[in-house]
């Protein structure tokens, strides 16, 4: 993702394809990523992507709460540095984290929300989609909504 988008996506964790390649979804739920954010004109090359924990959890697993304390003021000082006019939370993990909060991500999605000032949406993530089809729809409108926030604030200032 390119350090001067402005639509910034946050993940997870790296996996194992991640990891290999020190760069952030490149697996499968990559390629749904990427359709997703092309369904509201947004390439890859037009946002910036990276993830809560900044190391693969082995196996796969969910990240633990230390990692995600631990890996928390790198996240932060990233998003200080990019200085996004929106931010996608993709999943639990992202969401909870960037908002500080335990509620589920049903309640989350669907509202606008703030991280530091910064608007800041919440969707499921493209692995969970993969697995729960249904999910699809409440997705789109997300993006949709964050792409709206995306065009209001983007009046060149
Ligand atoms: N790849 C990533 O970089 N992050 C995720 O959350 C999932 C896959």
């Amino acid at each position: 993702g390119s350090p001067t988008a402005k639509f910034v996506c946050v993940g997870e964790a790296p996996g194992q394809t991640e990891d290999e390649t020190g760069r952030p979804f490149v697996g499968r739920a990559c390629e749904l990523l990427t359709k997703i954010l092309a369904a509201v004109d947004l390439r890859r090359e037009d946002v910036f992507i990276c993830n809560v924990l900044k190391h693969r959890p082995p196996g796969n697993r969910n990240p633990a709460p230390d990692e995600i304390v631990a890996c928390r003021p790198f996240l932060r000082r990233q998003l200080e540095l990019l200085q996004p006019r929106v931010i996608l939370a993709l999943g639990t993990f992202a969401a909870q984290t960037l908002l500080d909060t335990k509620e589920s991500i049903g309640k989350l999605r669907g509202h606008v929300h703030t991280f530091y000032g910064v608007p800041l949406v919440v969707t499921y993530h493209p692995a969970a989609l993969l697995r729960n089809p249904g999910w699809k729809r409440p997705t789109w409108e997300d993006v949709q909504l964050a792409r709206r926030l995306l065009d209001r604030t983007s009046d060149g200032h």
